[in-house]
């Protein structure tokens, strides 16, 4: 890299920082993905609809100003965003949970958190391990209604979602599983290593390393059919958008999930080797 590449990589990612992607506002359309589960997100913040004849799911609230687009997505379905009952996430950053308030205070839905990451979801993200009290992370803060812990169950009319804490992104980073027509359907909290994140000597986050290799090995272990996450990105969700109606359901992938989980462990496994010296 030269220096003005460098520069201008560094430039970018400051400016994406302070400004976030603007992909991740940008409108996309809603669509079926199988069964009883739909995509209401944006170009590239993930966020599902799964409906029940007892009124319906949303995972993940993004940002405060996802709202209003997550609202008419659901609208664009057929379907009602006062019917939404219980609220998920992925994880507790910001781009997926900021916009929760908002719809609780809108919608009255159940907000429903994995153990580690209610701290941080009711302090309105301050004294996360890795972005503390940077004001461009924090988001507005909501009291969680029922605190989940690893295997837990949500259940709502006859679907039943099953909560896999798979931390070190955060340390309550939940992946989510449900079955639609014999399919299993796994939706990724997120595998990702951060810039910046100490796997090594962490002193906010002494466990981090160790709950990344716990995470992988959950993940493996899952099975999956229908492959989704908490970032479009995570499963090239546009690519296969496009494919909808060429015949096969095209999130439907198990390879592509097997690719991507070893794909992100090998990341980790370098970062942790670079970070301990090796
Ligand atoms: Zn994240």
């Amino acid at each position: 890299m030269t220096f003005r590449t460098g520069f201008l990589a560094l430039a970018t990612f400051a400016l994406l920082l302070a400004q976030n992607d603007p992909d991740w506002t940008k409108p996309f359309p809603p669509h079926l993905i199988a069964g009883n589960i739909y995509y209401v997100g944006s170009k590239a913040l993930a966020s599902y609809l799964i409906v029940t004849p007892r009124g319906n799911i949303l995972i993940n609230s993004n940002l405060e100003s996802s709202v209003p687009q997550i609202r008419e997505s659901i609208q664009k379905l057929g379907f009602q965003f006062a019917d939404t009952k219980i609220l998920l996430i992925s994880h507790a950053h910001f781009d997926h949970c900021a916009g929760s308030a908002k719809i609780k205070q809108l919608t009255g839905a159940k907000y429903m958190v994995m153990d580690a990451d209610v701290p941080e979801i009711e302090a309105g993200g301050k004294g996360n391990f890795q972005y503390g009290n940077s004001a461009t992370s924090l988001y507005p803060p909501s009291k969680v209604d029922r605190t989940l812990h690893d295997g837990d169950q949500v259940k709502l009319g006859d679907t039943v979602l099953i909560a896999h804490l798979t931390a070190g992104h955060t340390k309550g980073c939940t992946t989510w599983t449900t079955k639609v027509g014999g399919q299993n359907v796994v939706i990724v909290g997120s595998p990702n290593v951060n810039p910046g994140y100490k796997l090594v000597n962490n002193t906010l986050y002494p466990q981090i390393a160790k709950d990344y290799e716990h995470t992988f090995s959950v993940l493996k272990s899952l099975p999956c059919d229908i492959f989704l996450g908490a970032h479009g990105g995570y499963y090239d969700m546009e690519e296969k958008f496009a494919r909808i109606k060429d015949g096969a359901n095209p999130f439907v992938d198990p390879r592509g999930y097997a690719a991507y989980v070893a794909d992100r462990e090998q990341a980790f496994r370098v970062e942790l080797a670079k970070q301990s010296g090796k």
